[in-house]
């Protein structure tokens, strides 16, 4: 007999709460989980857990007890270690998975992209004389930069930080955007950047960099997604929405 859905959604990003707005105005029985990263997360139209789970034992555990049949991992692209424990508990608990994603940003004409693999690929990549960086990372990776002090960073951090950033030489702005590309270019330009460092998020939240750093010619050093072991993947909700709510047709 089927059973009536009850989704839990990983969340922490803006396509996690699309979703989440999306399966409530549809009345299906769906949780989103929150790391509790943010002080003050956004008011959500569905049920809320904070908190890690436990790893991977905990995630399986919690599918089992809160009779999750089907597991959304809607996580940042960054969020290796979440994504790769939905991946092992979906499979221990025998719950259907499926990541919904942003695109990865590709290179486009005019881009002057270096790829590394990770942060302390591009910190290695640093080595050499001073240049002016921004680094466009949040503020969870700017500590790695203290290995090449000889830098002068720009860093924009959504809240105030508690305690300064160890890098000897830096700017910091305070500013939850969103961020246009020609206010970007004033700032770089303002700056006197001749390098930008970012992840590869994909979306168009911070893309703004990227266009500025095109127009202006600048080389932007673009640190790749982690890998993660193969699983069904969407990019957009009406996709997972499909997925989550015609399982007949996609042979689940
Ligand atoms: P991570 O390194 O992959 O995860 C570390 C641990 O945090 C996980 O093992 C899990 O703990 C817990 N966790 C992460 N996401 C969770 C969720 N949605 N619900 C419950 N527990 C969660 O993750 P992260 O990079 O620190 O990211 C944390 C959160 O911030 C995620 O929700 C992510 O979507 C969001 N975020 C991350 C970035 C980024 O650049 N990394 C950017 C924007 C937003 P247990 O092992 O105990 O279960």
């Amino acid at each position: 007999m089927a059973k009536f859905p009850h989704i839990l959604i990983l969340g922490g990003t803006t396509e996690a709460s699309a979703l989440a707005r999306a399966l409530a105005e549809r009345s299906v029985m769906a949780t989103l989980s929150l790391a509790g990263r943010t002080e003050h997360p956004a008011a959500q139209p569905l049920p809320v857990r904070i908190g890690g789970f436990g790893g991977v034992t905990g995630l399986a555990q919690y599918l089992r007890d809160a009779g999750i049949t089907h597991l959304v991992d809607a996580t940042h692209p960054f969020a290796a270690q979440m994504s790769a424990h939905a991946i092992a508990a979906a499979r221990e608990a025998a719950v259907p998975l499926i990541a919904l994603t942003r695109p990865a940003w590709s290179p486009q004409p005019g881009d002057r992209w270096t790829s590394v693999a990770d942060i302390p690929a591009a910190v290695a990549a640093l080595a050499g004389p001073a240049r002016r960086v921004m680094l466009a990372l949040g503020r969870m990776h700017v500590a790695a930069f203290a290995a090449q002090p000889q830098h002068h960073y720009l860093l924009r951090f959504v809240d105030a930080p508690t305690e300064p950033p160890p890098l000897p030489h830096h700017s910091l702005i305070v500013d939850r955007g969103p961020f246009t590309a020609t206010d970007d270019e004033r700032l770089m330009r303002d700056h006197a950047i001749d390098l930008v460092i970012a992840k590869n998020a994909g979306g168009t939240g911070a893309v703004a960099k990227l266009i500025a750093a095109r127009a202006l010619g600048l080389p932007v050093l673009m640190i790749d997604r982690p890998a993660l072991p193969p699983r069904r993947e969407v990019h957009a909700i009406a996709d997972a929405l499909h997925w989550l709510l015609h399982p007949v047709d996609l042979g689940v």
